[in-house]
């Protein structure tokens, strides 16, 4: 592709969608089990945050209060197949000093605007400016474009030099109905980013191969 126009981004959606569906993210029962998620599934994968959710889960600790009060040392211990315990423990603890702040309830937080909100947890050490997107997103339904290292390869692959250096995520925003279908396309990306545009993409069978900068100039 050339260019990044409205209609290209949305013919993305659309065939990425007829491919693989509906994906049903963010895989979570409540706000808080969102929030916990993306501060765990910072550099691992999300089979290892689904072990450490359930392990939280079963002592009890999936509940803000409970978790801002018990010792570093059990949450640590729980959230150990997800990597780095101790960093990510202190992780949940900032956010949970934030929350607080709040007193725990997300509705507090979703009286801020988008920017504002943004803005705040960034504050927070800990939250980088996917994880706040992906909060943003998932929690708080605001139309806001992730860009992950996912994202950041699949659209450098398909489009054309040219287009990426005038890459806006607004642009994306804007061709895009809502945040529902914004989180179902970041959501769809990443399972093709798995299905096919893999660091050693899969271009064969592709869906996206026809208008991929990078995929029809392959012939394999
Ligand atoms: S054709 Fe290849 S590089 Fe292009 S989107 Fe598909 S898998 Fe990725």
């Amino acid at each position: 592709m050339q260019k990044m126009t409205l209609s290209e981004i949305q013919y993305i959606f659309e065939t990425l969608f007829d491919a693989y569906g509906p994906q049903g993210w963010w895989p979570a029962y409540t706000p808080f089990e969102i929030a916990v998620g993306a501060i765990l599934v910072q550099n691992t994968m999300w089979r290892n945050v689904k072990i450490s959710i359930k392990n939280l889960e079963k002592i009890g600790l999936l509940e803000p209060y409970r978790m801002y009060v018990t010792s570093n040392e059990k949450l640590a211990a729980a959230i150990k197949p997800s990597g780095f315990p101790r960093l990510k423990a202190e992780r949940l603890r900032n956010f949970l000093h934030f929350f607080s702040e709040f007193s725990f309830d997300f509705e507090e937080m979703n009286k801020y605007d988008t920017e504002t909100l943004r803005k705040l947890l960034l504050k927070v050490n800990g939250i980088g400016k996917e994880t706040a997107d992906s909060l943003l997103l998932y929690i708080f339904k605001r139309p806001v474009f992730i860009l992950d290292a996912y994202t950041k390869r699949f659209f450098s692959r398909l489009f054309s030099k040219e287009a990426m250096k005038t890459f806006e995520k607004e642009k994306i925003v804007n061709a895009l109905k809502d945040a529902k279908e914004m989180g179902e396309f970041h959501a769809l990306i990443v399972q093709h980013s798995k299905a096919h545009c893999r660091s050693k993409p899969i271009c064969s069978g592709c869906p996206l191969r026809k208008v991929c900068e990078f995929g029809s100039e392959l012939h394999e």
